[in-house]
């Protein structure tokens, strides 16, 4: 389903799905306040969400690294409900 986005001078960018393409849509009422509001073409989100992910990815990955290294002798795996246990804790 074709997604457009425009922007309301009074209420801001909105998006509006539409079930087909016909017409052209480069205006439109809003919605909600029923002034013309103009098509917005935002740049497509995967720019930015595929760097955005990139760096989610390498900045995961590295800290959790290390921060397995570091705690792994210590801390036994990924279960908290251990610790709940005074004779798992002292070891
Ligand atoms: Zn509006």
């Amino acid at each position: 389903m074709p997604s457009y986005t425009f922007r309301c001078p009074a209420c801001g960018d909105f998006t509006l799905f539409f079930k087909s393409m016909s017409g052209s849509k480069e205006q439109i009422d809003c919605p909600a306040c029923q002034q013309e509001s103009m098509r917005v073409y935002a740049p497509p989100l995967v720019s930015t969400s595929s760097k955005g992910l990139m760096n989610r990815i390498e900045r995961g990955m590295e800290p959790r690294r290390m921060t397995r290294e570091q705690l792994g002798p210590n801390q036994t795996d990924k279960k908290p409900r251990i610790a709940n246990r005074p004779w798992q804790v002292g070891n």
